[in-house]
């Protein structure tokens, strides 16, 4: 049995079009996490994001599964579980300190987000570097690419597993429009740093990992 997850799809829409769109989003139908059938619409909710240092309102549709009953929210790739930042806030610093470019500080100033809250991201980050690294090289592996041989040091490893998962994704189709954090985000299941989670699953193959339309 599968923990509860966010189902996450693979938007490559621009934040600003789809919080524009409202309720009137358009989000493929999703298959129930746990018995596959196709789920119907049903409602939704509002919750805050901010982009580009500005906060808006956007909605998340939710699907009900007319096998099990159960609802399930859908998020656009672009959001974290969790997260008010989009993932590609998040992603910039985890790019910039991960990769040893940059230090924690100036990487928040980039992307104007409070030091304290970018610290708390690479934390989160780091801490589950080691089951990032071997999920996303096992991922790279299972798309046909290669991983890349450990370092040292479990970030740039986590980091570095991460773009090799992404390079061999971006030949299929549609994932390059969505680009690599938002592909981060639909494959965790928006829960690349959540606070909350047991262990880390990927969704990949037809049961856990939903392929993005091109
Ligand atoms: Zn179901």
């Amino acid at each position: 049995m599968l923990p509860p997850v966010c189902i996450v799809w693979p938007c490559s829409l621009s934040v600003d079009t789809y919080v524009a769109a409202g309720r009137d989003v358009v989000v493929p139908r999703p298959n129930c996490p746990s018995c596959l059938s196709v789920m119907a619409p049903w409602s939704g909710y509002r919750r805050r994001i901010r982009h580009g240092g500005r906060c808006s309102s956007m909605w998340v549709p939710r699907f009900r599964c007319p096998g099990c009953e159960a609802t399930h929210a859908v998020l656009p790739a672009f959001v974290l579980t969790g997260r008010l930042d989009v993932t590609e806030t998040v992603g910039a610093v985890v790019d910039a300190v991960a990769s040893g470019t940059s230090g924690v500080r100036p990487a928040a100033k980039l992307v104007d987000v409070p030091h304290s809250t970018a610290r708390g991201w690479m934390r989160r980050f780091a801490g589950r570097a080691r089951e990032l690294s071997v999920a996303f090289a096992a991922l790279a592996t299972e798309l046909g690419g290669e991983a890349a041989a450990p370092l040292v040091d479990a970030t740039r490893d986590a980091h570095r597993a991460i773009r090799a998962a992404f390079r061999a994704a971006a030949s299929l189709p549609g994932w390059l429009g969505c680009g690599r954090w938002r592909f981060v985000s639909a494959v965790t299941g928006g829960s690349l740093i959540a606070t909350n989670t047991n262990s880390l699953y990927l969704f990949v193959g037809r049961r856990r990992f939903m392929p993005p339309v091109p």
